[in-house]
């Protein structure tokens, strides 16, 4: 039986991602209705990831998935964080800030953190994970791929920025790609449950 899984956002990009993590399983994700308001007040990334996902399934009486994901810089005491997203009117607008507010700063240390949570109808979650990604802030962007502050986040490990990786393999390093990891094993059970 195919598992419908409402995603609680309304950008059809993060609903094509999340889907091709979930591919091996029988499910179908449907994008939230436009409408359908979800708040983001929590102080976490897990917080986040939670509510949506609630908030989401309790007011459609159905399963629904949401994630929550953000860069955290050392030397920037962990932003830009739950403000990633906002840091800056464009993409590279956010990049020029923290490239400016870290200077010449030799800590150049930081981390992609992803939380993916999965609510019951009832709105209670029944699972979340956690995806953390380490690696350091370049001096200018690199590559041109990917989104966000991929171009300024190299992986030394691979000696690439994320923007010059190819999407697969970022997809199976990155933070979601370690979050859905940790959750996948866990949704046959919980298909299971639901389908009782
Ligand atoms: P959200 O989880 O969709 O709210 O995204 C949070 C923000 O974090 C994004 O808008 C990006 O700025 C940043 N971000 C999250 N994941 C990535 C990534 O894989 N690459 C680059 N930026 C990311």
């Amino acid at each position: 039986m195919v598992q419908k899984l409402v995603v609680a956002t309304g950008n059809p990009g993060k609903l094509r991602e999340m889907q091709a993590y979930l591919t091996d399983l029988d499910c179908e994700l449907v994008l939230k209705p436009a409408d359908l308001e979800v708040e983001e007040t929590g102080t976490t990334f897990a917080e986040n990831a939670c509510l949506k996902a609630s908030q989401v399934a309790k007011a459609l009486g159905q399963w629904a998935i949401a994630d929550d994901s953000g860069l955290a810089i050392d030397a920037l005491d962990g932003a830009p964080g739950l403000y990633s997203a906002r840091y800056g009117p464009t993409e590279a607008a956010c990049i020029d800030r923290v490239l400016a507010e870290l200077g010449d700063s030799s800590d150049r240390q930081a981390a992609f953190i992803c939380v993916v949570a999965i609510a019951r109808p009832d709105g209670s979650i029944a699972t979340q994970a956690e995806g953390i990604c380490p690696g350091e802030i370049l001096h200018a962007p690199r590559g041109v791929g990917g989104f966000g502050y991929d171009p300024i986040f190299y992986l030394p490990e691979h000696q690439m920025s994320f923007a010059e990786m190819p999407a697969d393999l970022k997809h199976r390093i990155s933070h979601r790609g370690l979050a859905f990891d940790q959750l996948l094993p866990h949704l046959p059970a919980l298909w299971a449950i639901a389908n009782d």
